[in-house]
């Protein structure tokens, strides 16, 4: 199986007949995409049924949260379970976005992690350093313990199914991106931890991508590198063929 995958996430943007535009537009690109990659497009929770009957079947509808618990007194959440039973059967956890605004913490990815195992919706697991992390030399110490706390007292097979997105803080939204040998180092060192995780077996099937202010300028050289296995896409993923051109940087 192939490890490749281009996900957008479209957080808060676009109006419902916006949404409708663009996917009209991805889906009558998504007969050229590379069979052996998996696209993925995260709108906002308020379209994500009505885009996932309307996109082509190699286009996958990502959820960008979900809460812990199955159902209950939540008012304004959105569990896995009725993700599922909508078949919205991806979701992002943990974005540097819900960590800053929304009090995420690893405790509280690691609980929506099981959640999302439990039900079978993929959860593609977002770690990254702040850029003064980086500055100081701690980025290896902060991707491995948010690594460790999200995927915590999780079986080798379960985070098997999980998908790992390396997004710096630093080059998020900001036009700075990592230079590519920056992200194979970090994506390196995660792949091993994982192996000490799980198994070297499974680590070798577990997608990990490459998340901030990835562009069809640079996505080429990023995903060229061994344990890039593509990106997590915010920016650019809003515009049609900007992500058509990311899709087919392969
Ligand atoms: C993101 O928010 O996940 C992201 C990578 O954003 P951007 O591509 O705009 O930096």
């Amino acid at each position: 199986m192939s490890r490749k995958i281009v996900a957008g996430n479209w957080k808060m943007n676009k109006s419902i007949a916006e949404t409708h535009a663009l996917v009209q537009e991805l889906n009558e690109m998504a007969r050229a995409w590379p069979s052996d990659v998996k696209v993925i497009i995260s709108p906002p929770m308020l379209y994500l049924t009505q885009v996932a009957v309307n996109v082509e079947d190699n286009l996958h509808v990502a959820a960008q949260n979900c809460h812990a618990e199955k159902s209950g007194a939540y008012t304004g959440e959105v569990s896995a379970a009725q993700l599922k039973s909508s078949e919205i059967n991806f979701c992002i956890l943990g974005h540097s976005e819900r960590r800053q605004y929304f009090g995420e913490t690893d405790a509280s990815v690691n609980a929506k992690v099981k959640s999302c195992l439990a039900e079978g919706v993929t959860p593609i697991v977002c770690i990254g350093e702040l850029l003064e992390e980086r500055e100081t030399g701690k980025e290896f110490t902060i991707v491995e313990a948010q690594l460790r706390g999200g995927l915590k007292g999780l079986s080798s097979a379960e985070i098997e199914k999980c998908i790992v997105a390396y997004e710096p803080v630093w080059a998020i939204g900001t036009g700075k991106t990592a230079s590519s040998d920056q992200a194979q180092e970090i994506h390196a060192f995660i792949r091993t931890k994982l192996a000490e995780l799980s198994s070297q077996e499974a680590a070798d099937k577990i997608s990990i991508l490459y998340g901030g202010s990835c562009k069809p300028a640079n996505s080429k050289e990023i995903f060229s590198k061994p344990d890039v296995d593509g990106g997590l896409i915010g920016g650019a993923s809003l515009n049609a063929s900007d992500f058509n051109a990311l899709i087919n940087s392969y």
